[in-house]
């Protein structure tokens, strides 16, 4: 399959992956992985990522692992584990039961620690972090080595033996790699291979009290677990080198080497409007700026999913943005009109009536109700249709009536005739006001002749509306989103600047008292609905038949390139 018949252009990791079985390089093996560190909830980035490695291994038919990179025990829990588990299998990447733990190779890296130590590629270091990083040195000017780099042997085995039976605090030595203190690449700069951390891990319990420094652990899990292609984000590119470092320096003098992975480094994605790293969406979650990691508004998987989007339309999305091996920010806009075109094919139409306006048809009949039929997608034939009820009280939107209308506003106003969607024509005869000067309801009579929507004379309205009928609506609150940041970017603030700074006051819109055609109060959560006009909602996790609660995913087209451009 790999190299026949016609292919859309390959990206360029794709195309790596055909020159290696081109040339056999793995014996035509595919193996990738997606390797997070559960310290946090899975965001959209994440999804790049995921789908990236899953697609590579099921086009070649190769294999796709799931491997948890839980080497620090301070920040890591068994609630992530579980999020991330069902976050990449609700975007339908099948690792097909190769779910690993890197704390599951603990003993085998602490093993190859010792045959370093051995051929004397590693050593104890009893300076204190700072001391580390203030001897490092910089860029342009070598470091200095450490006082303790020319231990023996010996005495470096014994040193590391007694910091891993727990002899020694939190702190107190490192085991580091003997590399070059003068290499430019400062990754190469003895790095710290363990620290003593009497920290108890979510998998191992207290059964460690050193762990391995992501550095020295990340290529030999994907060593270990067979992996060809060890993709990763652009700013690991520099620590390639240290990778291969370490596992040369393993295979050195060893007559079966341990597997050599190709590591191929592509750009990250970041989103407008969007903050993307774990650190901060935990700052976000923290200190209450948001509900939690499944906030609709947040650009986790989670709060997407919670939202409404779809995996289908997070998998085009990461589709169409390509992979690049450039840093670029690409506009949310594009993961929105994703989900509208796949909801625009699958999701049943609705009304829903979010700031109610109360119409009184005086001509129609007191006490009658009749059931008008809604079609439930115009997109798609088989959706077949639904009754909705009509009767002589009704809500209208607000926005759908002026006293005055504003040129072009074709909708309600006193003396004009719209259509009520799949149901009459109807006039507006009087608007009816309260104390206070306020409308509070519309005196309209209504065509018994336009049943449907249409008129037999022929004559033509101008607007549709939509619509439901007061007794029979149900009451629901609806959420409204907005993007979390104001700003396009808002990493990139002034000197002295708070990333918070831009956080967008109004993202969270709660309407509690929207009403809606009755049959939405038996949608379950997750459930997604076009609401005619309105946008795509979903049923929130926080729905009942009693309370129902929806989200608005997006609305039908995309307003804010416009908003924009005006303010
Ligand atoms: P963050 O940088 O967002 O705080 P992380 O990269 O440290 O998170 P990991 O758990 O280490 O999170 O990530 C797992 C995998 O996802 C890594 O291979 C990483 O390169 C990839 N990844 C993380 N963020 C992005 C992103 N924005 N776009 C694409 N891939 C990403
Ligand atoms: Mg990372």
């Amino acid at each position: 399959m790999s190299s026949s018949g016609p292919k859309a252009s390959l990206n360029f990791i794709e195309e790596i992956v055909e020159e290696d079985l081109r040339t056999g390089r793995w014996d035509g093996r595919v193996h990738t992985r997606f390797p997070p560190e559960p310290n946090g909830y899975l965001h959209i980035g994440h999804a790049k990522s995921i789908l990236l490695n899953w697609g590579l291994a099921r086009r070649h038919g190769g294999q796709f692992n799931l491997r948890f990179d839980d080497t620090n025990p301070v920040k890591e829990e068994q609630e992530y584990v579980d999020s991330i588990i069902q976050d990449v299998q609700w975007l339908g990447a099948d690792w097909e039961g190769r779910l690993f733990f890197a704390s599951d190779y603990f003993d085998q890296m602490c093993q190859w620690a010792i045959e370093l130590i051995e051929k004397g590629k590693a050593y104890v270091c009893d300076l204190t972090s700072e001391q580390v990083s203030a001897m490092r040195g910089a860029p342009t000017r070598p470091g200095q080595e450490s006082p303790y780099r020319n231990r023996s042997v010996e005495e470096n085995l014994d040193l590391f033996r007694r910091m891993r039976a727990g002899e020694f605090p939190d702190g107190a030595r490192t085991l580091r790699a003997k590399i070059d203190m003068a290499s430019p690449n400062l990754n190469l700069r003895d790095p710290i291979m363990y620290r003593i951390l009497h920290t108890p891990h979510h998998r191992t319990g207290d059964r460690w009290c050193i762990y391995p420094m992501y550095d020295w652990a990340h290529g030999l899990e994907d060593s270990i677990e067979g992996i060809t292609h060890s993709i990763c984000t652009l700013e690991f590119e520099n620590h390639r080198p240290l990778y291969d470092w370490f596992i040369d320096a393993i295979n050195e003098g060893r007559p079966e080497p341990i597997h050599h992975p190709r590591q191929i480094e592509f750009a990250r994605l970041a989103l407008t409007h969007t903050v993307m790293s774990k650190r901060r969406l935990l700052e976000l979650v923290r200190e209450h700026h948001v509900r939690g990691w499944d906030d609709p508004r947040m650009p986790t998987i989670a709060g997407l999913r919670r939202r409404g989007h779809t995996p289908e339309a997070i998998r085009e999305f990461c589709q169409r943005i390509g992979v690049a091996k450039a840093n670029s920010t690409v506009d949310i806009a594009q993961l929105e009109d994703c989900v509208r075109e796949d909801l625009n094919r699958r999701a049943p139409r609705r009304m829903a009536v979010l700031r109610p306006l109360r119409v009184v048809l005086t001509n129609y009949p007191e006490g009658q109700t009749e059931q008008l039929e809604a079609v439930n997608n115009p997109e798609n034939p088989d959706a077949g249709s639904r009754p909705v009820p009509f009767s002589r009280v009704l809500y209208i939107e607000r926005d759908d009536f002026r006293e005055v209308p504003p040129p072009k506003f074709h909708r309600l106003s006193p003396g004009k005739e719209v259509r009520l969607r799949c149901a009459y024509f109807v006039t507006c005869q009087e608007a009816v006001r309260d104390a206070a000067g306020e409308i509070i309801e519309l005196r309209c009579t209504y065509d018994p002749a336009t049943r449907g929507g249409s008129a037999p004379d022929g004559r033509k309205v101008k607007a549709t509306i939509h619509w439901v009928s007061a007794e029979h609506a149900v009451q629901a609150e609806v959420r409204l989103f907005d993007h979390l940041f104001r700003a396009a970017d808002p990493s990139g603030v002034p000197e002295g600047g708070d990333w918070r700074q831009s956080l967008n006051p109004h993202s969270l819109e709660t309407i509690g008292d929207a009403r809606l055609e009755p049959g939405l109060a038996a949608a379950g959560a997750g459930e997604r609905f076009q609401f005619e006009r309105l946008g795509y909602f979903c049923a929130d996790l926080d729905t009942s038949p009693q309370r129902p609660v929806f989200n608005r995913i997006v609305t039908l087209r995309d307003t804010w390139a416009k908003i924009e451009r005006r303010s």
